[in-house]
């Protein structure tokens, strides 16, 4: 693992997401949240978030690939989900690793407000890349702003690995 240097420490990850949460949380009240986790990136997000949040949440899952095996975007979203209930008059929180060009959460939130017609629907992303932006996205809950590099760990893969790692790191060279 010589060769991934750590960009965002694991600390500085718990300490920002336990904050996020609390804002989450009290913005919300005491009301229910259904939180939609973006697969598989924002899995790892998702889980420590949602205990972050805390009180009534309830757990949603979608797939959104945009990404091939390659750093560059296909330009491509496959969106495909199974929910266990409808969204119809919740509030619904999308959850993603990472906002970039910002296709991907352009066509689930326009998607999802479609197809489901939640009472609301807010977007939490641990990162964005503001300078990558092709299509304007509200991010309403917003980790870290980074610069344009790409990044893993933390749920994020490069080629499907180095999803486990702790922190967000970088590869070097
Ligand atoms: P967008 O549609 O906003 O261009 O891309 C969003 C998706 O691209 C993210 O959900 C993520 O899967 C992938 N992505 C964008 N930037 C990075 C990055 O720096 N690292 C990794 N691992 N994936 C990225």
């Amino acid at each position: 693992m010589s060769n991934i240097s750590v960009f965002i420490s694991e600390e500085k990850l718990h300490n920002r997401i336990v904050e996020l949460g609390k804002e989450i949380r009290s913005d919300y009240g005491d009301e229910e949240i259904v939180l939609i986790c973006i697969l598989k990136g924002a899995i790892i997000f998702c889980s420590d978030l949602v205990r972050a949040i805390g009180g009534k949440t309830q757990l949603e899952f979608l797939s959104a690939a945009s990404y091939g095996d390659s750093t560059e975007s296909s330009g491509k979203v496959d969106i495909s989900y199974k929910l266990s209930q409808s969204l119809k008059d919740k509030h619904v929180l999308i959850v993603e690793d990472i906002v970039d060009t910002g296709l991907t959460l352009s066509k689930v939130l326009e998607k999802m407000s479609e197809e489901e017609k939640p009472k609301s629907m807010k977007l939490a992303s641990l990162l964005s890349k503001p300078s990558r932006r092709e299509i304007d996205v509200q991010i309403d809950y917003l980790g870290f702003e980074i610069e344009d590099k790409f990044v893993i760990g933390y749920g994020l893969d490069l080629a499907q690995n180095y999803r486990e790692l702790p922190y967000i790191g970088l590869m070097n060279g």
